[in-house]
């Protein structure tokens, strides 16, 4: 490992400030780190990071290396696989350890040390609404099985969340370092400690509540706020109300999909109601008024006379709420022309006679039809 250029290997300038290497590295080490690198080259790599930084982020031993060329200088003694287990054994006292701290931290989601954030399984529920539970909003109350922190021990585990004592295999850093035998030689790795799940500590007593677990199953209820205008098939996603982490962490989501039934007469489509109104013919003829019920009320619909069959009418704003906004559909109005079930001869013979009073010419779409036939 002699006479390799440390400078080069971290990308600086032989003038770099002491800031600047360590920044360098910590870029680097992050970069090839074996937890995240999974290439090849990386382990190596990241040896040849570290290897460097050993030297060029002392300034005693840079100091050698400069004036000798190699890290082999008289005055460092570490060098070989032995520096390695030297520094990581603590005795080196530079930034290594914050350095690693800093790492391991930026991708553990952050929060303390050197823990890694959890996040718990998120729950998912189905909801079934009235049409007008959906369209109007409604407050539910779903009670449903979930894993909850232990209030008793806080999550911790631990008799009234006290009772520890130091985790004895890595004295309590909750971060353990240990060799790794490769085709290109020892690596130090460092990880969480799994005899403390890299808390530091180990519990003492058990918490009577949750055995010593730090979490629970319970039945859970909740009030649910269901929005105006939601739709079948529509998920309704509450942040942090899912079941809690194993460990130290963030709780899971709970994800409610909502379906919602048939009504008798409505037929939503977005945020419109469709009616389909069957009217006695002579009601589309003769015109006149019909009592229909809308999202906001009976309303009094008004037929116009000769009106065709199949009309729509849009009753403004009496559809469905817009999701989390202050504004509503339509209602449409189908008008469909019912005929009556039976014909006696007498009625049939009336409107056989209404029928020769009509004018063909006065059916415009009718003779329009027969025209492009
Ligand atoms: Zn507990
Ligand atoms: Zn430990």
């Amino acid at each position: 490992m002699a006479n390799k250029d440390y400078y080069k290997i971290l990308g600086v300038e032989k003038s770099a400030s002491a800031d600047d290497i360590k920044s360098a590295y910590r870029r680097l080490a992050k970069k090839y780190h074996p937890d995240i690198n999974k290439t090849p080259e990386a382990a190596e790599k990241f040896k040849e990071i570290n290897e460097a930084y050993e030297v060029l982020g002392d300034d005693k031993k840079r100091a050698n290396y400069d004036q000798f060329g190699s890290a082999d200088g008289p005055q460092f003694s570490g060098a070989g696989a032995g520096g390695f287990g030297d520094f990581f054994g603590g005795g080196a006292g530079g930034g290594f350890s914050d350095i690693f701290s800093d790492i391991f931290s930026a991708f553990g989601g952050g929060g303390g040390s050197q823990r890694v954030m959890e996040k718990g399984d998120d729950i998912f529920l189905n909801l079934t609404l009235s049409f007008e539970e959906a369209a109007f909003g409604v407050e539910k109350t779903i009670t449903f099985p979930k894993i909850e922190k232990c209030s008793y021990c806080k999550g911790t585990g631990a008799k009234d969340g006290k009772e520890f004592v130091t985790c004895p295999d890595c004295r309590g850093t909750g971060r353990v370092r240990y060799q790794q035998n490769t085709m290109f030689g020892t690596t130090i790795r460092e990880a969480g400690c799994t005899k403390c799940n890299a808390t530091g500590k180990i519990i003492k007593e058990k918490c009577t509540y949750c055995g010593g677990k730090g979490y629970k199953k319970v039945q859970k209820t909740i009030n649910v706020k269901v929005p105006a205008g939601i739709d079948d098939g529509q998920t309704i996603r509450m942040r942090g109300e899912g079941n809690a982490p194993e460990r130290e962490g963030v709780n899971g989501d709970l994800n409610i999909r909502v379906a919602v039934l048939k009504h008798k007469l409505f037929v939503r489509k977005g945020t419109d109601v469709l009616l389909d109104l069957y009217l006695p013919f002579t009601k589309l003829l003769l015109g006149g008024k019909v009592e229909i019920p809308t999202l906001k009320g009976d309303y009094t619909l008004t037929i116009p006379e000769l009106s065709p069959s199949g009309t729509v009418m849009r009753l403004k704003n009496r559809g469905i709420k817009t999701l989390n906004r202050e504004s509503y559909g339509d209602m449409l109005v189908t008008l469909k022309a019912e005929p009556p079930k039976t014909l006696d001869k007498q009625t049939k013979k009336a409107l056989e006679d209404l029928d020769a009073k009509i004018d063909p010419r006065s059916y415009v779409k009718y003779q329009n039809f027969l025209s492009k036939k």
